[in-house]
């Protein structure tokens, strides 16, 4: 008999405990649960995770420079390296970053590579930031860093060829500009300027070429 009864204490107790065990399982069951609004699920972190591999990607100033240099053309590693002086294995390492972030695409045409944006969105995307520090740089009454922000890529790097020395210019830093037939022209210094001049047909083919 007193064995009768302590099985009943010890009965008592496991049911005790086994109930409040299902209760605790449960509410955790209920928390974790997919329908929960408290729970975001794992797919979405992994989209954050892929957004930010792109962003990070692009997020270096000379790989936003790349990306605004080829806004509008593709280039092949030599005019890059010209356009934004820096050393060819520097900016290989750079271009190979954004390549595989899908951000650029190569094509090899003869032996040149060319590079080229694979989206217009990732110009757009980085347009829309300046948007915003154009708008910080007004509230701050900032003239200066307006113009600054502004300006445009292709008004600061060396686009142009002088038709004369070849030397590579900026439209908005040739020594002279001048528009003929049509067409506008740069040149380092008023001597290539003047020879351009006084034969116009000698050098316009040679420009054309390039
Ligand atoms: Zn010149």
């Amino acid at each position: 008999m007193k064995e009768g009864g302590l099985n009943l204490i010890k009965r008592r107790r496991d049911t005790f405990f086994a109930k409040k065990v299902s209760r605790l399982q449960h509410t955790a069951l209920t928390f974790l649960s997919p329908s929960n609004k408290f729970e975001i699920p794992n797919m979405y972190h992994h989209i954050f995770a892929l957004h930010s591999k792109v962003l990070r990607a692009m997020s270096h100033p000379k790989r936003l420079e790349i990306i605004h240099l080829l806004r509008n053309q593709k280039l092949c590693v030599s005019d890059i390296q010209e356009m934004l002086g820096l050393p060819q294995a520097n900016l290989s390492q750079h271009l190979q970053i954004l390549k595989e972030a899908n951000i650029l695409k190569t094509k090899k045409q003869g032996k040149n590579v060319y590079y080229r944006l694979s989206h217009i969105n990732f110009v757009k995307a980085s347009d829309l930031i300046r948007e915003v520090l154009v708008e910080q740089a007004q509230d701050l009454k900032d003239q200066k860093l307006v113009d600054e922000l502004t300006l445009k890529m292709t008004d600061l790097v060396p686009l142009v060829h002088d038709p004369v020395c070849h030397m590579r210019l900026s439209p908005k830093t040739a020594s002279v500009g001048i528009k003929y037939q049509g067409e506008s022209y740069y040149f380092c210094a008023t001597g290539c300027y003047e020879k351009f001049i006084k034969n116009p047909a000698k050098y316009i083919s040679s420009v054309n070429k390039k």
